[in-house]
């Protein structure tokens, strides 16, 4: 048995991590696998305002270095590779890395989090990295006094816009709807800077450009009218998919892919698997929302065990 984990852990968003803390300090020796994108989404923003105990806001990656640290205070053992294949028919869980080395654990902390969505068109798998970008963060300096466009009409969408205003001398906003999804302080963001030009009820055809972005070509949803936007920069802002593609084989999903827990739990079908975070949230999907489904997961998990008699 001594190779047998007490609690592995996939994912190093704030669900991962807090479940890292609370499986470390209740003597779980947690063992975390961090995927591709050590950190998870807070990674790729700036300032997060709305997370408590920061009163004046703090960068997304110097959080997650703050929760890396405490996890790895209290013992955690932290490895930077993905998970790439899961087996949870045994009472002892497998789980396989990307190089193929073998993991059983007891117990398993699903926290693998969500990858932004794209628009589907050719144009746009063509021309990413070529003026296509799902993040303005990390790309929004390459297209500093360049016309851009944002698509989506979430916050993560006026987020995007009003952080590309401050880059850009004009930001075009094309929402599908007569109306946002974000909420009223992200809108009023967005009205505020003069240089945000919202077109209403419109969506992208195709992206234009041979070698790199050069325009947009958009549609009125209402009148049928086709028109094209001059851009250097186009922004991919609708949202997120979980990452729980490893997973379909072995739990109850949701049609969009969010792993079902039972009530009032992290607990899946599966005994001894937990889901926390994005995974398994498709309503709240915050961070501060992340980290408290990373505790009760690691809860979970510590129950689980006592009553096994395996801690
Ligand atoms: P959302 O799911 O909230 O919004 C996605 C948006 O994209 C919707 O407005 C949707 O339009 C639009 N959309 C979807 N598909 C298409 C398409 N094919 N063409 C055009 N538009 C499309 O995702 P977000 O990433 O914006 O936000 C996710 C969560 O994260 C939310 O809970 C949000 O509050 C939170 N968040 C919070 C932030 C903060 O507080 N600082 C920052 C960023 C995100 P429609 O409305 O018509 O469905």
């Amino acid at each position: 048995m001594a190779n047998i984990l007490n609690c592995l852990i996939i994912g190093s968003g704030p669900a991962g991590y807090t479940a890292a803390i609370y499986a470390a300090r209740a003597n779980m020796s947690p063992v975390l696998y961090t995927g591709e994108q050590p950190g998870g989404q807070l990674m790729i923003t700036t300032d997060v305002e709305n997370y408590p105990g920061y009163p004046d806001g703090i960068m997304g990656p110097e959080m997650m270095d703050h929760f890396q640290k405490q996890a790895e205070r209290f013992g955690t053992v932290i490895h930077r590779e993905l998970i790439t294949k899961v087996d949870f028919s045994g009472d002892v869980h497998k789980a396989w890395t990307e190089s193929g080395t073998l993991i059983e654990a007891h117990t398993i902390i699903i926290a693998t989090g969500a990858s932004a969505k794209w628009l589907g068109l050719e144009s746009e798998v063509r021309l990413t990295n070529f003026g296509v970008s799902a993040c303005a963060v990390c790309d929004g300096f390459f297209f500093r006094g360049k016309e851009v466009a944002v698509v989506g009409a979430g916050d993560t969408a006026a987020e995007e816009a009003t952080y590309l205003a401050k880059l850009c001398p004009k930001v075009h906003l094309l929402v599908r709807r007569d109306e946002m999804r974000a909420s009223k302080i992200m809108q009023e963001r967005v009205k505020s800077m003069e240089n945000i030009i919202v077109h209403w009820n419109t969506s992208t055809e195709e992206i234009l450009g041979a070698e790199e972005v050069e325009a947009v070509r958009v549609v009125n949803n209402i009148s049928g009218e086709k028109s094209v936007i001059p851009v250097q920069g186009f922004f991919v802002a609708i949202g997120h998919k979980p990452n729980t593609d490893i997973f379909t084989d072995w739990l109850d999903m949701d049609e969009t892919g969010y792993i079902i827990t039972k009530p009032d739990s992290t607990k899946t079908k599966v005994a001894g698997v937990f889901a926390s975070g994005d995974a398994q949230d498709k309503i709240y999907r915050q961070a501060v929302t992340a980290a408290g489904t990373g505790c009760m997961a690691a809860l979970d998990a510590e129950r689980y065990l006592v009553e096994k008699g395996i801690i």
